[in-house]
């Protein structure tokens, strides 16, 4: 599946937000955000007021940036998130969370959700025992998601789990043997993107 190859802090740049692209260095006052708070380009500077259809689309952008999507990927969410029950908007939040590399980065196996999709291709991990390295991979509840037993030993992933993460409540981490489980499904509170869905399903519904 193609995904986005170019300059990661211009699309935070672009957001005016933190979208935490690039691991370490977003925590650091190397963030291009910190250093350079405006859009990127020429007119950067010059703020413009955003109209409905603006706003629908940056929220959005917004999202499929975070979680790494492309276009007609994230429509095939939205498709999905429309024909379940409930909620659209967090029906489709919900179904960007499950995705497997999401799920590596909030367990703390990895410090992006861009690294833990090129961890998850290079074949690192296994679902409840198996190896999967397809990153759009949807878990459910009950999989056993764990660092696959010949990769334990590197000193990446033992470096991976020195590192404190604040785990959702709806995942739970066993750092010691590099073992997490999903434990339920993600509430709309549990996820804490900074993305009104609202707006994203406003945008889909015209
Ligand atoms: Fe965004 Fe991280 Fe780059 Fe800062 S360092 S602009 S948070 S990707």
């Amino acid at each position: 599946m193609a995904r986005y190859t170019g300059p990661s802090c211009k699309l935070c740049r672009r957001e005016g937000v933190k979208l935490y692209l690039k691991g370490d260095r977003c925590y650091s006052d190397k963030c291009a955000l910190a250093r350079r708070p405006y859009a990127p380009g020429q007119h950067g500077h010059n703020k413009k007021k955003l109209t409905n259809y603006g706003l629908q689309l940056r929220e959005k952008q917004k999202a499929k940036r975070i979680y790494g999507v492309l276009e007609s990927q994230f429509r095939r969410y939205y498709e999905e998130a429309e024909r379940q029950k409930g909620i659209t908007g967090e029906n489709l939040l919900r179904l960007l969370e499950l995705r497997l590399d999401n799920v590596i980065f909030r367990l703390g196996f990895a410090s992006s959700r861009a690294e833990a999709r090129q961890l998850v291709r290079h074949g690192h991990f296994t679902v409840n025992g198996k190896k999967v390295n397809i990153p759009s991979y949807q878990v459910r509840v009950n999989d056993e998601i764990a660092v696959r037993e010949k990769s334990r030993s590197s000193e990446k992933f033992k470096a991976l789990m020195q590192v404190e993460t604040n785990v959702p409540k709806w995942l739970t981490v066993d750092k010691e043997n590099m073992v997490g489980r999903v434990v339920s499904l993600p509430q709309r509170e549990d996820i804490d993107i900074p993305v009104n869905e609202t707006l994203i399903v406003e945008l889909y519904s015209k």
